[in-house]
């Protein structure tokens, strides 16, 4: 009889029929592999999860009450008739790539990536294997990233100009990660941190399970520009240009994103001020870590997935696409707010800016 794929695509995730298990699944399925905390990769709804010690805490934080086990990074598990073990992605704190393996076999579900270092993630992990899963969201030649020093000092001579003319500073960067890396990028000799409560929750969820951040004080009624001249305050996209931002006092303004790499979207936005900042891997980080798994077959799962694919073929790999619903990196969208979703009362608006905003 001949053998399945190793992993299959469903309409309710990408599915190991053999370990009988979802690996990031949209639909609530009996046993998910979780590679990290962004609700777009980790949904409420089912009946066991499996995740890293470093992932594990923010994802129970989100989902509150769920059945949820843990493994180390490297370690090897059998699952039915494989063998499954997770890897770092560079990603944000804790994520990870998802390898399995059956009889020497080996397929390689990335999740999200980058390959560059930021300072905070467990530097991303090549594994090779025969078949890779990859993301593609800035799957152009035109998404460069700056490495991490510039990107730190760029932010600081920002921070350090605004706090000079009397304003505060507010970036706008998702919760889960982002967030993290632009405090652990800040000089605190400039001035004082400021978050927004999003900002704050997952932070002290991070802090309690060991990662160095800077101190930090949640906007909170009465603290302000007055009380803290010269602050920099980080906030989820979503504040920016709202009652809650103009209450802090008078603000230059930021989005920290790979989408600000491109012109329009800052245009219209409105924004003088953007950061090219990206926890997914550009265009370079792609190529390189897929040539080093060493695979034949890559299949793409979200962004610029039809360019992406042509580009592999012309370098002589066996590509697809993977329809999935995974978000890449949004403005607006669900990782921009990774709250407890049992309080929120359900799962969040997505709204993606690769329909909207960006070209696609
Ligand atoms: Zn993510
Ligand atoms: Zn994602």
């Amino acid at each position: 009889m001949p053998r399945q794929p190793l992993l299959t695509f469903t309409d309710r995730g990408i599915c190991c029929p053999e370990g009988d298990f979802h690996i990031d699944p949209w639909r609530p399925v009996p046993r998910a592999l979780i590679t990290h905390g962004h609700s777009d990769h980790a949904r409420p709804g089912h009946g066991a999860y499996l995740a890293t010690e470093g992932s594990a805490p923010v994802i129970r934080y989100r989902l509150g009450d769920i059945r949820l086990g843990t493994i180390a990074y490297g370690e090897r598990r059998r699952i039915g008739g494989v063998t499954v073990s997770f890897h770092p992605a560079g990603h944000v704190p804790g994520s990870a790539q998802i390898r399995v393996e059956r009889a020497g076999e080996v397929w390689v579900v990335s999740g999200d990536y980058k390959v560059a270092g930021d300072g905070l993630s467990e530097p991303f992990e090549p594994v090779a294997c025969h078949c890779f899963i990859s993301e593609c969201t800035f799957g152009l030649p035109v998404f460069r990233w700056k490495p991490q020093a510039e990107l730190a000092a760029d932010l600081n001579r920002w921070w350090a100009a605004n706090a000079a003319e009397g304003r505060v500073s507010i970036v706008g960067a998702y919760a889960l990660g982002k967030a993290q890396r632009l405090m652990a990028s800040a000089d605190p000799s400039i001035g004082p941190i400021l978050t927004h409560g999003a900002v704050e929750a997952t932070t002290a969820v991070l802090r309690a399970q060991g990662l160095a951040l800077p101190a930090t004080t949640h906007v909170t009624p009465g603290i302000d520009g007055k009380t803290h001249p010269g602050a920099l305050v980080i906030a989820p996209p979503s504040a920016l240009g709202t009652a809650w931002a103009h209450r802090i006092g008078p603000a230059a303004e930021a989005f920290a994103s790979g989408w600000m790499a491109l012109r329009g979207v800052r245009r219209r936005r409105g924004l003088a001020q953007g950061f090219v900042m990206s926890d997914h891997a550009d265009w370079e980080g792609l190529n390189t870590a897929i040539r080093a798994t060493g695979a034949e077959r890559i299949f793409v799962t979200h962004g610029y997935t039809a360019i992406f694919r042509r580009w592999l073929e012309d370098q002589g790999y066996e590509a697809g696409i993977v329809a999935t619903e995974y978000e890449g990196e949004s403005l607006d969208a669900a990782e921009a707010e990774p709250g407890p979703l049992i309080e929120a009362g359900g799962e969040e608006e997505a709204g993606a800016v690769q329909g909207g905003d960006a070209p696609g």
